[in-house]
């Protein structure tokens, strides 16, 4: 097949929009649509900073790429890379070279944080005292609280995520069928800020996970591959599946998901308190004394004293 815009060998079909691309205008698709997202979400000012943060896999390394050349001829507004380093070994550091290597080449500032220097744990000693819970809550919960702080230290205004199309429905949808009507509010983009909280922007999120892919092997940017040994996505893979069998049949449902996430959005937004956030002993906001965080690692700590095994 060849391309639908100028004939050359196609390399991808997109079948929401039924059209055929070369690498070429497959590039130039996906990034008409980041700059829109960025446009869109993105109010910026001479001498700004922002922080992204990149784990090394294929959507934080695009997002990282993107911004760069989207904004990259801004002389005024600095791109940082924010990378936190979980403690997982035979995982975590071979991703990080890669990240590092890229900053370095395309002269972006590389910071490093840990959950070691964070909290004094790393996820190696989280998993055995986990109990019935999945390490991935608490990483999550350690990481969503080790990037603010990382943002927060580098005076970024805003926070970049690799969040794509794929992630964002499942979360849309997950949140939905849970009830959860405040985290459902909260997903981001963030548009309101609020003290303490660097607002979370995603460029990637109108682009699919595969496009997502094939744009990093596109362009040729380096990503790791591997998977985490703690990786437990159980209730995510049944909404996966679940949504990719949907766009199966009806191509686009993603795309509509989100689009119909984004129109509840104010409503959501206007029908929730404006949060009172105290600040935590860690430095972070926090809604009552102690953040998620810090109250993860009280009850680790507690599990040590009484089963020191
Ligand atoms: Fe953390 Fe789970 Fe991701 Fe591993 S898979 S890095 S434990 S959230």
């Amino acid at each position: 097949m060849n391309c639908d815009i100028c004939g050359h060998p196609a390399i991808t079909y997109i079948r929401y929009n039924g059209t055929h691309l070369c690498s070429e205008h497959f590039i130039r698709f996906v990034e008409k649509r980041v700059k829109k997202e960025i446009r869109r979400q993105v109010s910026l000012r001479s001498g700004d900073i922002i922080g992204v943060a990149v784990s090394g896999g294929k959507d934080s390394m695009s997002a990282l790429y993107l911004l760069h050349s989207i904004l990259g001829e801004r002389r005024d507004i600095d791109i940082q890379c924010i990378t936190v380093d979980e403690g997982i070994e035979g995982y975590r550091k071979e991703s990080i070279g890669i990240v590092k290597r890229f900053c370095s080449d395309i002269g972006i500032k590389y910071n490093e944080i840990s959950f070691s220097e964070r909290f004094s744990i790393t996820m190696d000693e989280v998993a055995p005292l986990s109990g019935g819970s999945s390490p991935c809550t608490y990483c999550g919960v350690f990481r969503r609280n080790t990037l603010n702080y990382a943002a927060r230290k580098i005076n970024a205004k805003y926070l970049v995520t690799g969040l794509n199309l794929d992630d964002t429905a499942q979360s849309v949808m997950m949140n939905f069928t849970r009830g959860d009507i405040e985290r459902l509010a909260r997903l981001g983009p963030h548009k309101k800020v609020q003290p303490g909280l660097i607002p979370r922007i995603q460029p990637l999120r109108m682009i699919p996970e595969k496009e997502s892919l094939l744009y990093a092997i596109t362009a040729g940017i380096p990503f790791h591959n591997g998977v985490c040994p703690y990786s437990d996505e159980a209730l995510r893979n049944q909404f996966r599946e679940l949504i990719n069998e949907l766009e199966t049949r009806s191509p686009g449902t993603r795309h509509s998901i989100i689009s119909s996430y984004d129109q509840m959005l104010p409503v959501l937004s206007a029908s929730i308190e404006p949060a009172n956030l105290k600040e935590c002993r860690c430095g972070e906001p926090t809604l009552s004394e102690r953040c998620k965080a810090c109250g993860l690692i009280d009850s680790l700590n507690n599990r040590k004293r009484h089963d020191p095994e």
